[in-house]
């Protein structure tokens, strides 16, 4: 038995962000090619040697990025689409991500289940040749500066093709693609490699089983070349599949012991004596410290039922999930910051269990553990009110009071075709600039306020003269729209430093939920009167959701996520009752973030769609009758979860169509969906201003499809990414398109 250490990529944006402030750099034409690759190529082996000193065996290589780690493989195999066949070089790699005139760029969408976002690679028939220069280079850099314990981290082929659009059939595509696996591990066994990680998450997929026969083909090949594979696989369990994956040709395979039920499933199957186990232990999708007393004895249990195995202990995916060192993070309470564990503190974690499983003392270390636990947990006691509160919960809670159909004719009387928008205006370099400068302490609350409150009126007066019937004060006290909450929440936790790569350039923050969640004092009821008290039409207070700011903050693991959704939730109702006290008739409260968070096996949607959709209901059925509530979600496909959506009891949702050319709409009317919505007229994700007779020909389509007193007119999200330029023009067109379609379908404004 033997037992190392590995690890699965680590975080690649640089401690400092350097690899995103090079890159808009380089965009703006301020850096050379040369000098960002250079960046890069510091900040991978800067994350090397932490590796290497650390005491990591074998440290996973390669997963450094430009963008985006699946555009690199892109790249590398020749996907070009032809579109961007007409440029080269880095060019041709930053148009495939981001796009340029005339062409755009490759899809975006979600990684799995994180938030982390790549581009969707898009395979025909033609290719171009192959070119692994740029990661061959990396491969042998990283031998000369870790030895044998370089370990380069490939894109598995059939999570690639899975992932892909294809122009072709999938078997066409396995045959496309083996022959270009194959020459890539030649040149990387010529290198002298002699493993490789082939990340091949798609095997946690529902549908894995039905990709049996095409790993086994693919890897029967891959395996003729001669080089140990790893079979690397993350973010859920294999299910149904285990059997048949533990038996492909593979020298080693690892597994996620964070999520799903792997350790289940090794042992009713058992694991094969002759091949090599990663046991993924070590959570990669947040941010705290292990707990040895839990940990420990699993891991001793895996040992001993596994006698002889060889075993990798690691973290349970890639650390760009999390940030580099909790450290850093000197603003936080002490008590809090020891049971942080960034990337750093993660693969120290990593190495203490295996010395402790080897058999080591470590009991010192494990004291140490425990007593920060213990001192957090004191620092950190349940608020009894939340707790009481909690218990106290009745089904009353979680329903209006008067059914939908009961209730409309009470709530606030609107033209047919009702106009709004989704909530924020162009945040411009001046709303920023006031809030960088109160948070340097350079503006005073009431100078801060007095500023904010002449973009709010500046704001109402623009939509009062453009004509929208129901308006919004425009978000601009928010930089972000969980932030923005959290901050106000106890609770939460925010770090200076934590930034995680979302896609590209773009990174977050995600804030940290630690403990029970308390509203102490209002949240938006301020910037609400202010706007409200200066114009006669409604204006909607604007809340986010209680899943959505769940799922983009790193949660509690001591309580389930259930529970601290009804937590946020609750504080959300009484934000709901605030308003509606000082007169909002209509209040919003977004969940852009509820259909992500399906678990990525679909037998378990239904367990998380059954509390997400009560916490919203928590969060809102405390509205009378007559307020309306409206939701707003965006790049949804809501075919499947269309019932789901509909027990939200939101009287208004709008959605995000304008790109996915009405299916939303179709899943809505084929669905039988009964409450209001505005289905996006136009995208507001380019800055194309939309005519008058575009935006009627998108709601032409709803009024096939709805009726009439269904259908509301928006853009399809908030505005704050656009230039007034842009929104002024497009606004003024969408409230003329409403108005010809009040007159084409014959009803009288009321
Ligand atoms: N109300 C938010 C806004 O308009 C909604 C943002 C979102 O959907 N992500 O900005
Ligand atoms: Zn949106």
């Amino acid at each position: 038995m033997q037992i190392q250490t590995a690890t699965l990529g680590y975080p690649r944006i640089g401690k400092n962000r350097e690899v995103k402030k090079a890159l808009e750099a380089f965009w703006s034409g301020k850096l050379e090619a040369e000098l960002l690759l250079q960046t890069v190529r510091e900040v991978e082996e800067s994350n090397w040697k932490t590796q290497l000193e650390t005491g990591i065996d074998f440290i996973g290589i390669g997963d450094t990025t430009l963008y985006d780690h699946v555009l690199d493989w892109t790249f590398r195999f020749g996907l070009i689409p032809k579109r961007f066949q007409q440029v080269s070089g880095l060019e041709r790699y930053f148009t495939m991500a981001r796009g340029k005139e005339g062409i755009p760029a490759l899809e975006m969408t979600k990684w799995f289940d994180t938030n982390y976002h790549y581009l969707v690679p898009e395979i025909a028939e033609e290719t171009l040749s192959v070119d692994f220069s740029d990661f061959l280079e990396r491969v042998s850099r990283a031998q000369k500066i870790l030895g044998r314990a370089a370990i380069p981290i490939v894109i598995g082929p059939c999570t690639l093709l899975r992932l892909s659009k294809l122009e072709i059939n999938i078997q066409q595509g396995v045959s496309k693609l083996v022959p270009l696996y194959i020459s890539l591990l030649t040149e990387l066994k010529n290198l002298g490699v002699e493993e490789v990680q082939m990340h091949e998450p798609a095997l946690v997929l529902s549908d894995a089983n039905s990709c049996q026969e095409h790993f086994q083909t693919v890897y029967q090949s891959l395996s003729l070349v001669g080089i140990s594979l790893n079979l690397v696989t993350y973010f859920d369990d294999l299910g149904e599949a285990y059997p048949w994956v533990i038996d492909l040709p593979v020298a080693a395979i690892s597994l996620d012991l964070t999520r799903g039920r792997n350790l289940e499933l090794i042992k009713t199957y058992g694991f094969p004596p002759s091949k090599r186990l990663g046991v993924g232990v070590i959570d990669a999708r947040n941010i705290w410290q292990i707990r040895p007393n839990k940990l420990i004895p699993m891991l001793q249990e895996i040992v001993e039922s596994l006698h002889g195995i060889s075993l990798h202990i690691q973290p349970s995916a890639s650390l760009q999930f999390v940030p580099y060192d909790a450290n850093r993070e000197k603003q936080l309470p002490e008590n809090l910051r020891n049971v942080l564990s960034f990337a750093e503190q993660k693969i120290k974690e990593v190495v203490f269990l295996a010395r402790t499983i080897i058999g080591e003392n470590t009991k010192k270390e494990q004291e140490c553990i425990a007593s920060t636990w213990n001192q957090f947990e004191q620092f950190n006691p349940a608020n009894q009110l939340v707790q009481k509160r909690m218990k106290t919960l009745k089904i009353n809670d979680f329903q209006r009071s008067l059914s939908y159909g009961l209730r409309i004719d009470s709530q606030i009387p609107l033209p047919p075709f009702p106009t709004t928008t989704i909530g924020s205006f162009p945040q411009t370099s001046e709303v920023r600039q006031l809030r960088v400068r109160y948070k340097r302490d350079e503006l005073t609350q009431e100078e801060y306020q007095a500023a904010i409150d002449v973009q709010i009126a500046d704001c109402i007066k623009r939509q009062e003269e453009l004509g929208l019937d129901v308006l919004v004060h425009g978000e601009f006290e928010r930089t972000d729209m969980v932030e923005f909450f959290g901050q106000q929440l106890s609770g939460f936790a925010f770090t200076e430093n934590g930034w995680v790569q979302s896609y590209g350039s773009r990174y977050v923050r995600p804030p940290i939920i630690y403990g029970d969640v308390v509203r102490n004092t209002p949240m938006t009821l301020r910037e609400f009167k202010v706007a409200q008290s200066l114009t006669e039409k409604p204006v909607k207070g604007m809340l986010t959701g209680p899943v959505t700011i769940l799922n983009w903050s790193y949660p509690r693991t001591d309580i389930s996520r259930s529970e601290q959704a009804f937590q946020i939730a609750l504080t959300l109702r009484d934000e709901v009752a605030d308003l509606e006290a000082v007169g909002a008739k209509v209040i919003q409260v977004d969940e852009p973030a509820l259909r992500e968070g399906l678990p990525l096996k679909i037998d378990r949607w239904n367990e998380y769609l059954s509390w997400a959709v009560d916490a919203f209901r928590l969060a809102t059925a405390v509205a009378q009758p007559q307020t309306q509530i409206h939701t707003h979600m965006c790049y949804c496909e809501f075919g499947d979860i269309i019932k789901d959506i509909e027990r939200l009891d939101a009287d208004v949702i709008s959605i995000e169509n304008s790109r996915s050319n009405n299916q939303t709409l179709r899943e809505i009317t084929e669905g039988g969906y009964s409450h209001q919505v505005g289905n996006g007229v136009y995208d507001i994700h380019s800055p194309v201003v939309p005519t008058t007779e575009q935006i009627l020909q998108q709601l032409r389509t709803g009024v096939a499809n709805l009726p009439v007193k269904q259908i509301w007119v928006n853009p399809d999200c908030g505005l704050k990414t656009r230039r007034w330029e842009e929104v002024m023009p497009s606004m003024k067109n969408m409230v003329d398109a409403a108005k010809v379609l009040r007159q084409e379908v014959n009803v009288t404004p009321s």
